[in-house]
């Protein structure tokens, strides 16, 4: 058989469509989701309802956003699902999660996410950290590892820097190629993300933390002295108690913020 079928479904690489179906993981999914009425949950690319359908067992009311008209025509008119689910057929990254917002509840989030576009989408999702209790995402391995990783670490980035300054970021399972359908070529991982109700560090203005992580993550093998030049000077950046000799990597998320919020004084 065709591996790309599934569910009588051709997997379409663009959507980055690679379905679940290994129950034994996906009940560990829907356990760290903890569905529940008290929030508003929300699915993003819910396929073919591998999770849909277990999460719908728990709850009243699923809001899904799913890019893949066929795929939202299928839930559309699924014999079981259709009266929990409020399709949104939309590009998630793109979607306004505020527009689905209830008086005193918080969003929760989650979804296997596709791959292909997992990283802006998570940028796209720390804009809507304070009316978020929880999110849970499958993502490759790889970038879960950056999303939790601290300064010093290879795999210390922007990303890391952006998502720690949002959220605390707690790796929960790993998942091999073999649980999905078809198998992708990386691993797996799923991750929990706890926006903070007040930032442990707060930026005053965060398009300044954005745009320094941008340019000193952009030059990675310089030292903060020449990627941030154009920014601070050598002088500058001592008075900030920072070493100018130091390499993106080495910096804590609170010394970004300390250099964020020069920057953004600087602008009042
Ligand atoms: N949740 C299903 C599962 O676990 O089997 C499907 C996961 S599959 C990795 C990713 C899903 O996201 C697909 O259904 C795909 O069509 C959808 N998708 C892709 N790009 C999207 C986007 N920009 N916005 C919303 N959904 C998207």
């Amino acid at each position: 058989m065709n591996s790309k079928v599934h569910q009588g479904h051709k997997a379409r690489k663009r959507f980055g469509q690679n379905f679940l179906h290994d129950d034994y993981i996906i009940d560990q999914i829907v356990d760290a989701i903890y569905p529940s009425d008290d929030f508003t949950m929300v699915e993003i690319g819910p396929g073919l309802g591998a999770l849909t359908t277990p999460v719908c067992d728990r709850i009243a009311q699923l809001h899904v956003v799913e890019l893949d008209r066929d795929l939202a025509a299928r839930l559309a008119s699924h014999p079981f699902l259709q009266d929990k689910l409020v399709i949104h057929q939309a590009d998630a990254m793109k979607f306004d999660f505020t527009d689905l917002i209830e008086p005193g509840k918080k969003l929760k989030i989650f979804g296997n996410l596709p791959y292909n576009i997992s990283t802006q989408l998570m940028f796209h999702l720390f804009e809507f950290a304070p009316y978020v209790e929880d999110m849970h995402f499958m993502l490759q391995k790889e970038v879960v590892n950056r999303l939790a990783a601290g300064p010093g670490s290879k795999t210390y980035g922007r990303l890391s820097v952006m998502a720690q300054y949002y959220c605390q970021v707690v790796p929960v399972l790993e998942v091999g190629p073999e649980a999905f359908k078809p198998a992708p070529k990386v691993d797996s991982a799923v991750v929990k993300l706890l926006p903070y109700s007040t930032p442990p560090f707060p930026a005053d203005d965060i398009h300044c933390l954005s745009r320094i992580t941008a340019d000193a993550f952009g030059k990675r093998r310089k030292t903060i002295r020449n990627s941030l030049s154009h920014l601070f000077s050598q002088e500058q950046l001592t008075e900030l108690g920072l070493d100018h000799a130091a390499r993106p990597e080495q910096l804590s998320l609170e010394q970004y913020v300390i250099l964020a919020n020069a920057l953004a004084q600087r602008k009042e």
